[in-house]
């Protein structure tokens, strides 16, 4: 097994937590590598890549493109001289120090760190309808940034009752004919204020106590419809839509340390409350691959800071002369 020679921080993932984390681990002198990951069809960057505006991430009160800021972040790393590799991590071993990572393939060196940085986000969660499936990248999706302009002046469906959803239809509401939300319940799950600007949008539609029970038409390999079901009446309909957009929630990206890191019931990785301690020593996480509460670009940022400080003083206090 060939390998890099060792790294003192590695950092996995490319979002504002592991950007965070990169810039203070640079500025502590540690030479951190961060390996951004080539998720959602090769671009690193995490979540904000497919979001829209931001209008809460604080310094920019004038907005900014997810993807803008993104390049911030990436730019400040590499300023800082933080060392990138565009790659994902398709296998780590934390059972010795230094851990073990394997990149791509596995055929070119392995990465070996005295402490790792786990930043690896949490991505969209679909319903697991047979259907739904047979019809990604037909007209169903998960994102609506991404995909919404395909479905100009035609009509679309959003599941879901939080903000995504609400973000979600009022993106489409700029591009579509009409948008329908599908939600399980009568009431939203959503912030007042994104609810009041969907309630007051007139090309927005609301179907409550209602699932999808099958997108429509996997025989004909394009999305014409849902099939829904109101849970009070158990009355069964159909909404004509060209697209269907899922914004349920997520799920946090831990498929590599199954079994090896500590996790919530959820599938979350556990911290120790109040820093980004995991249950390996020399490990950390930080942003949304353990944050199920708040999972806000300024929150990702802010544990990414601490996760460089606590890697720092656990480097000084067990491993001074690495
Ligand atoms: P949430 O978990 O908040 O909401 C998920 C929604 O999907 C809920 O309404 C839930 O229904 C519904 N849902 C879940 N599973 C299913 C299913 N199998 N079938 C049907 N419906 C389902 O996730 P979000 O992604 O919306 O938000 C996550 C976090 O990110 C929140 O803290 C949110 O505030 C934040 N956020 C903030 C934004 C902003 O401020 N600009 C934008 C987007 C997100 P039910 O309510 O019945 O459980």
């Amino acid at each position: 097994m060939t390998h890099h020679a060792v790294r003192t921080v590695v950092i996995v993932g490319s979002g504002p937590a592991g950007h965070t984390a990169a810039i203070y681990a640079a500025r502590a002198n540690l030479k951190p590598l961060m390996i951004e990951g080539l998720h959602r069809g090769g671009i690193p960057g995490g979540q904000l890549m497919i979001t829209n505006d931001v209008e809460n991430y604080p310094g920019f009160p004038h907005k900014i493109a997810g993807p803008d800021l993104m390049k911030h972040f990436r730019d400040q790393s590499i300023a800082q001289g933080v060392e990138i590799v565009t790659d994902d991590v398709t296998k780590v071993d934390l059972s010795k120090r230094p851990f073990t990572l394997t990149v791509g393939d596995g055929k070119g060196p392995h990465v070996l760190a005295r402490t790792l940085i786990v930043a690896t986000g949490a991505q969209a969660k679909w319903l697991g309808l047979p259907s739904e499936h047979a019809l990604q990248g037909k007209g169903v999706s998960a994102c609506a940034v991404c995909d919404g302009a395909f479905f100009r002046k035609q009509d679309v469906v959003v599941v879901g009752g939080g903000d995504t959803a609400m973000e979600e239809a009022s993106y489409l509401s700029g591009l579509c004919r009409t948008v329908t939300v599908v939600h399980r319940r009568s009431d939203f799950r959503a912030s007042k204020t994104m609810q009041d600007r969907v309630r007051a949008n007139p090309k927005i539609k609301l179907v409550l106590d209602t699932v999808v029970e099958e997108v429509l038409d996997p025989s004909k390999g394009e999305v014409t419809g849902a099939r829904v079901k109101n849970l009070k009446t158990k009355e069964l309909s159909v909404i004509d839509c060209t697209g269907f957009f899922v914004a349920i929630g997520h799920t946090p990206n831990t498929d590599l340390f199954v079994g090896q890191l500590d996790h919530h019931e959820n599938g979350y990785l556990r911290t120790k409350p109040g820093s980004t301690y995991t249950s390996v020593p020399g490990v950390f996480a930080c942003g949304d691959v353990q944050d199920f509460t708040y999972r806000q670009a300024v929150t990702a940022a802010g544990s990414g800071c601490m996760a460089a400080l606590d890697a720092e003083r656990w480097m000084a206090l067990h491993d001074p002369h690495g």
